[in-house]
């Protein structure tokens, strides 16, 4: 690795941030039901039903089939190997093109957000793309409010860790899970997905597919970014409650139904 004076400070900005992640826990703003960090996922969920976030704070998880089938096509489609975080520094400082997924945290007015990403690619040192996957069983070609507040709070996330987001894309994959894909699909999707999305080659790969994939694809803002978890905030920092979805059509496939004070079905 270069020594820490032949470093860019932008380099040896995120480089500290990586390796104090765990320090930064201190001093954050308490959270609702002592949460140690707002997640970008979480952040997501609330567009979904924010009492839907509070149950799964204060009840037991509840599988369902179609959490599961979600989760494992997740493992076998974006299967990484394990690295070291010097390993991991290493291979964005010197790697032309270097796909990762690992933990972000930063500190934001006060609180610890947080997320792991499902991919970021990194060209010459620079987050290029950040990749998240999606499985459906309705239509793939929406990108729904959920998704992309997640998305955006990645983004959001490396830049506070002082990465260079000025030419971040945010690439959201969804893909539908009525047909199994083959051992041999499963094996190249995420070598696949990252060439297409080095090569701009989305739209060939969606077309091939034939309606099984759809990738929204877009440049971060940072202001979007920040616009979009504004609203959300109060919930965590015990300044409102929850606010229970009015779309009974969102209650029907929620796990809490049977138990939801605020059900609609
Ligand atoms: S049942 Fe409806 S209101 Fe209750 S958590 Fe689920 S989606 Fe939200």
């Amino acid at each position: 690795m270069e020594p820490n004076g032949d470093r860019s400070p932008r380099a040896n900005r995120w480089i500290d941030s990586l390796k104090s992640r765990e320090n930064i826990v201190d001093n954050s703003l308490e959270l609702r039901h002592g949460a140690i960090a707002i997640t970008a996922s979480s952040l997501g969920q609330q567009q979904y039903c924010e009492q839907k976030v509070e149950m799964s704070l204060t009840h037991e998880e509840i599988q369902t089939e179609s959490k599961l089938a979600g989760e494992r096509l997740h493992e076998e489609l974006l299967p990484m190997e394990k690295t070291t975080l010097d390993a991991l520094i290493e291979d964005i400082l010197t790697k032309k093109t270097y796909t990762a997924s690992f933990p972000l945290a930063a500190k934001y007015n006060g609180y610890l957000l947080a997320g792991i990403p499902d991919a970021v690619i990194f060209r010459l040192g620079k987050p290029a793309f950040i990749l998240e996957l999606k499985t459906t069983r309705r239509n793939p070609t929406v990108l729904w409010p959920s998704q992309r507040v997640q998305v955006t709070t990645y983004g959001m996330l490396l830049e506070l860790m002082g990465f260079d987001c000025s030419d971040l894309e945010l690439s959201v994959f969804t893909l539908k899970r009525t047909k199994e894909p083959t051992e041999d699909q499963k094996k190249q999707f995420l070598g696949k997905a990252v060439w297409v999305l080095i090569g701009e080659k989305t739209k060939e790969l969606v077309s091939s597919l034939k309606g099984a994939l759809a990738i929204h694809t877009f440049h971060y803002n940072p202001k979007e970014a920040r616009d979009n978890i504004e609203p959300s905030v109060g919930y965590w920092l015990k300044q409102r409650e929850p606010v229970p979805t009015r779309n009974p059509r969102k209650c029907k496939p929620c796990e809490f139904n049977d138990i939801c004070p605020f059900s609609l079905v």
